[in-house]
């Protein structure tokens, strides 16, 4: 199964003994994996993030982190625990908690998260509060408008 496959590649920065694993996420990648379609940054980190999303959507826990992740640890972006864009993507990151109403360090199941980012950013504020000026906007755009018109992207069976 593509989830299992993924599971094998994907850190897991912890484990509760009653949940099971939990890995690390920005909360901005809230928004680009449910956005996502196969791009990014190199192949390495595109094979990756879809891995890492198989392994969300099979039941993964997240903990809210405001730095590099376990996406960022495959990125050719990455500087340090940070990012070339480090301003950028920590704005980005600062609007997410703010609409959600979360703070760093917290834990919850990703699906918990996905829909909570689905009801207050993509159903409320909207995406471009939180990432105007993000390279992958026009993906996102269409994105976004799909799920709002249909609960969830038609073309998202295709990414996993
Ligand atoms: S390193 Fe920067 S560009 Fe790469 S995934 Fe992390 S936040 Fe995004």
């Amino acid at each position: 199964m593509e989830a299992d496959k993924g599971m094998k590649d994907v850190r897991q920065t912890g484990e509760n003994a009653r949940e099971g694993p939990v890995i690390s996420l920005r909360p901005h990648h809230g928004l680009c994996l449910q956005f996502f379609e196969g791009k990014g940054y190199s192949d390495g980190f595109t094979a990756h993030m879809g891995q890492v999303k198989a392994f969300l959507e099979a039941g993964a826990r997240i903990t809210v982190t405001e730095a590099d992740d376990e996406i960022c640890s495959r990125c050719p972006n990455r500087k340090g625990h940070g990012c070339i864009s480090d301003e950028k993507v920590r704005s980005y990151d600062r609007k997410v908690l703010e609409i959600c109403g979360l703070a760093g360090g917290e834990q919850m199941t990703w699906e918990v998260f996905r829909e909570l980012v689905k009801e207050k950013i993509i159903h409320g504020a909207g995406r471009a509060l939180v990432c105007p000026d993000c390279q992958w906007q026009e993906i996102c755009e269409e994105k976004e408008r799909e799920i709002r018109r249909f609960g969830a992207s038609p073309s998202d069976h295709c990414q996993r």
